[in-house]
């Protein structure tokens, strides 16, 4: 018999694009809140969505379990999860309704539950934890597994009491990272994820996290759970963790999952020195800003520290755009950082962001023009995406059709008024990427031209895909041209 058995609702099955993608990565934020529940004397299992096939599999371990409490988890570091998509939410709610029939209590936590409270509770959550998870869930597993408190004076709390629902005042976020015990990742089946990876990608990745939360204000990004706060690991905590991951599971990646990767001044030069004091190496992707990337010697320090790839938030060439999304982050800082990175021998990602309010075709031709001069080696497009709490949902609330949320993270719905008709977004999303695709095939000739080398099976790989994108993108613009023709 199991205290509690753990959960969370992202099932890569059900979102169709990652699932293709195949890039598994354990719940990082469901492992931690596991380890703290067991430190603090409870017994804990977990049914792990992410690699299961349907909501069904959960059965036989509730069966098995006989725990008392199912905790639907959600992976706060996934940023799919905070993407809040629909196929989730049902998910979660199927849990829920399992987990009922097995005569569980139920607590949900993430951010799709935070931001709607009342539809969790309707099926089947008797609490949302909202905010920072672990001490308020620790808090309310007293309450309920040894009667200790009451449930009132637990902060970060919303349930039901009668007809009313009852919400309790927000919980302070955790400032000393290093306390936490390390995730529970004895609880997942390692060896699943290292076989979908190396089987599609030829290596196993695994993710960690240094940071909790983002001070900065662009107005479009949602912080239900952490708001406006940042918090830090100590390098020499990470480092530890690394050496950890090094000796137990011996990864051949690592995926830093943090909203920003070093912010703090002096975190990265730090970093870079016990990583190779310590042998502690292992080549890792992270996410970054343009801006904080230029100070001082940050680029290089990442790529000592072993670091192959950083995405950004370019979001858009157009500076108009930028400002308008209080990014506080400038196009030339994008070349700039670009190149920077490039000169140290790491990839670069764009993330690119269509539709905000008030970008038109001049805005758009921006944009391509950033891509076409900056040649990062990967992008990935999204359209503006209203989640409550932010500027830019209050800014277009009056438009919301009837939809809010994505079903999953290939959507793309445009839920608001934006300047052309969604549809248009939609073949924008395909004609960046063939556009995209196409620049490196040339870029690729060009290279292979003036090298004279051998023709590698990337290369050919990228030569062959230029020439299919050289015949099927001609139409696809002529579509788009007329689409932005059409009233929006
Ligand atoms: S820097 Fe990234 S995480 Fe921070 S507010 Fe902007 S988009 Fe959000």
């Amino acid at each position: 018999m199991t205290d509690v058995l753990f959960t969370h609702s992202y099932f890569l099955r059900f979102d169709p694009k990652e699932f293709a993608a195949m890039t598994p990565y354990p719940p990082l934020g469901t492992l931690y809140a596991a380890a703290a529940v067991r430190r603090s004397g409870y017994s804990v299992s977990l049914f792990d969505s992410m690699l299961a096939s349907a909501e069904a599999e959960i059965v036989p371990l509730l069966v098995e379990h006989r725990a008392r409490i199912l905790v639907i988890y959600d992976d706060d570091f996934n940023y799919l999860t905070k993407m809040c998509l629909t196929r989730m939410r049902e998910a979660a709610f199927t849990l829920s309704a399992f987990a009922k029939q097995a005569g569980c209590a139920v607590v949900v936590h993430g951010s799709d539950p935070v931001d709607h409270v009342e539809a969790y509770l309707q099926h089947g959550a008797d609490y949302v934890v909202c905010g920072e998870g672990e001490e308020t869930l620790k808090k309310l597993l007293a309450y309920l597994l040894r009667s200790q408190g009451s449930v009132e004076e637990i902060r970060g709390l919303a349930f039901r009491s009668g007809e009313l629902i009852v919400r309790t005042p927000r919980r302070e976020v955790r400032k000393d990272l290093d306390a936490l015990p390390l995730p529970a990742r004895d609880l997942v089946d390692l060896e699943r994820y290292r076989r979908a990876w190396t089987e599609r990608h030829g290596y196993f990745s695994i993710n960690m996290v240094t940071t909790r939360g983002c001070p900065f204000h662009c107005n479009w990004c949602a912080k239900p759970l952490y708001g406006q706060v940042y918090n830090s690991r100590s390098p020499r905590c990470v480092v530890e963790e690394m050496l950890e991951l090094k000796r137990t599971v011996n990864p051949d990646h690592l995926w830093f999952c943090d909203d920003i990767f070093g912010l703090k001044p002096g975190w990265v030069q730090e970093f870079s020195r016990l990583v190779r004091e310590q042998g502690a190496s292992i080549p890792f992707k992270c996410l970054a800003r343009v801006d904080l990337l230029l100070k001082g010697e940050t680029i290089a320090q990442l790529s000592d520290a072993g670091c192959t790839s950083v995405w950004v938030g370019a979001e858009s060439g157009s500076q108009k755009i930028l400002n308008a999304m209080d990014k506080g982050t400038t196009v030339e800082q994008i070349q700039n950082a670009t190149r920077a990175l490039k000169s140290h021998g790491i990839r670069v990602g764009f993330f690119l962001q269509y539709g905000y309010p008030g970008e038109d075709r001049e805005d758009i031709r921006k944009t391509f023009e950033m891509v076409r001069r900056a040649m990062p080696d990967e992008i990935g497009i999204s359209v503006s995406y209203p989640l409550p709490g932010t500027k830019f949902y209050d800014s277009v609330r009056g438009q919301l059709n009837g939809k809010r949320n994505w079903v999953d993270s290939e959507d793309l719905a445009m839920m608001f008024r934006g300047t052309f008709i969604p549809e248009f977004y939609r073949v924008l999303h395909r004609v960046t990427h063939k556009n995209f695709r196409l620049w490196q095939g040339w870029d690729t000739a060009r290279e292979l031209a003036r090298r004279r080398g051998r023709v590698d099976r990337a290369a050919l790989r990228r030569l062959a895909a230029s020439a299919y994108h050289m015949v099927t993108l001609p139409p696809l613009k002529a579509r788009l041209e007329w689409l932005s023709r059409k009233e929006a």
